[in-house]
């Protein structure tokens, strides 16, 4: 079978988040799998083609957008997956991949309108003759719609992964004369959406099927609650709606390899990853090493639950514990964190992006904490698991469905309900009761969740079955 897989951001050539990672992981499984992949990416300006090895090969694409040509050269890059990148400098050539911290780029339905554009002309000019076309959030949601729309491509079986609801690609209803779309999809069963335009809601409506991260979240998308305006779209396309749980790539994530931590380890020796605590804290001058440490790594957004961090770092300075937040995001957490940075001798700041410091912050706690508002799968919580480090969480989306609390019969893991700084705070106690008064039970977990299994190989063949579904259903 023959896929296109098409993503804003490829773990490791580019990445913000989770997407990156899902990307980058499952297209190499298909492809040992089997598959044919071909990986579509921009190429951008922060991609380090040399250490990559990236090629630039000799195809130039052109896309002509309301009165205007886009030239896009195309790099390549040959690994389990084949990967083209597609390099347009006014469109990609810059600092961040689709905002300033001050707010997003104004022409972003321009830039991945687009990316989408040449990666149909792709497609066509070198005969790819995809059998599906897998799209993944608003940034490619528009391959569906062009597959069938533009280039009636009726042969092609389209997937739209949707890895985060929140983020739809909404603009004016301008952008389909920007994008070339024409005005007979500007209605409420495609692309229209309160007088504007919704990318991600097109490729809804026309791909074949639509998958998200986790069982619980492809629910909870459904509501009003979490649906942000499109649980009915959601709800009319139930049929072909799967919840597809991510897995993460134990290649990548392994603390017996990963040489990013002070000290390697794996279950045999598992009383090893205390050193890894030792060390970290000494590096970053908080003593205390007696206490448990919990660390935050992620993006400060609403999503992530930060409020409940902020509203409580009073109280968390005052308990039995250390703490180490790493994250970047939104200007507004970002200036709170770095005014208390320093402030309090059991609790670490780091505000940026760096997946070292991250890799040495799983091996050296003893929990994550993920207090999520929503959370469509969750990665961060599969690798804390599979570093020993166990799990405080909002149950909510994929966290519900890869945490059980410890008061459930063979749980492994901390929840709590309610999003609110109470509930928070008392899973924050959970857990040192768990550390300091039964720490026989504590040690036994950190064992338990090393073995549990969070790998791709069951994410890549749900997919796979998916796919063979889509390519023998009729037209
Ligand atoms: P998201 O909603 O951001 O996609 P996920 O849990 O799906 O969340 O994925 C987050 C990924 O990004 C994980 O691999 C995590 O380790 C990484 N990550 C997030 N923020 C940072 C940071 N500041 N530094 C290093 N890695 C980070």
């Amino acid at each position: 079978m023959r896929i296109v897989f098409a993503s804003s951001e490829i773990y490791p050539f580019a990445k913000t988040g989770g997407l990156a990672d899902v990307s980058g992981s499952l297209s190499k499984k298909l492809a040992q799998h089997g598959l044919k992949v071909f990986g579509f990416m921009p190429l951008y300006k922060t991609v380090d083609i040399n250490k990559h090895d990236i090629k630039k090969i000799d195809i130039n694409i052109t896309v002509n957008l309301y009165g205007k040509s886009y030239i896009f050269e195309v790099y390549k890059k040959v690994d389990n997956a084949t990967y083209f990148f597609l390099k347009n400098d006014e469109l990609f050539g810059r600092d961040y991949l689709y905002g300033t911290p001050e707010g997003d780029y104004l022409d972003n339905d321009v830039r991945f309108g687009a990316f989408c554009w040449a990666v149909m002309e792709f497609i066509m000019s070198e005969n790819l003759n995809p059998d599906i076309i897998h799209a993944n959030d608003w940034q490619t949601a528009l391959l569906p719609v062009l597959t069938y729309y533009k280039y009636n491509l009726h042969n092609v079986k389209t997937v739209l992964t949707i890895h985060n609801l929140a983020y739809q690609g909404i603009f004016d209803k301008f952008a389909i004369e920007r994008l070339n779309l024409g005005w007979d999809l500007f209605h409420m069963e495609a692309l229209e959406f309160y007088d504007k335009v919704n990318l991600l809601k097109g490729g809804i409506v026309f791909s074949s099927a639509v998958t998200t991260v986790s069982p619980t979240y492809a629910k909870e998308i459904t509501t009003p609650e979490y649906g942000y305006g499109l649980d009915g779209v959601l709800k009319k396309y139930i049929v072909k709606l799967y919840g597809i749980l991510n897995g993460i790539d134990y290649e990548v994530w392994n603390p017996e390899t990963d040489k990013d931590i002070y000290v390697n380890y794996c279950v045999f020796n598992y009383e090893r990853k205390v050193l890894n605590k030792k060390r970290l804290l000494r590096d970053i001058g908080i003593e205390g090493e007696d206490k448990p440490l919990i660390v935050f790594i992620g993006r400060f957004a609403k999503q992530k639950g930060i409020d409940l961090i902020v509203e409580s770092i009073e109280e968390l300075s005052r308990k039995e514990a250390n703490f180490m937040i790493l994250g970047s995001g939104d200007k507004g957490y970002n200036d709170f964190f770095e005014s208390v940075k320093g402030k309090y001798k059991n609790i670490f700041v780091e505000v940026g992006y760096d997946e070292p410091l991250s890799r040495k912050m799983y091996a050296g706690g003893d929990f994550l904490v993920m207090p999520s508002l929503f959370e469509p799968c969750g990665l961060n919580q599969m690798i804390a698991m599979r570093y020993g480090t166990l799990v405080i969480a909002r149950a909510t989306g994929g966290l519900k469905d890869t945490v059980k609390d410890i008061s459930e019969e063979n749980g492994y893991g901390i929840l709590f309900e309610n999003f609110s700084k109470e509930d928070f705070l008392k899973a924050i106690d959970r857990s040192l009761t768990l550390y300091y008064d039964n720490p026989n039970l504590f040690k036994k977990l950190q064992k338990e969740v090393m073995t549990l299994d969070f790998s791709l190989d069951n994410q890549a063949s749900k997919y796979i079955k998916l796919y063979e579904t889509l390519k023998y259903m009729g037209v």
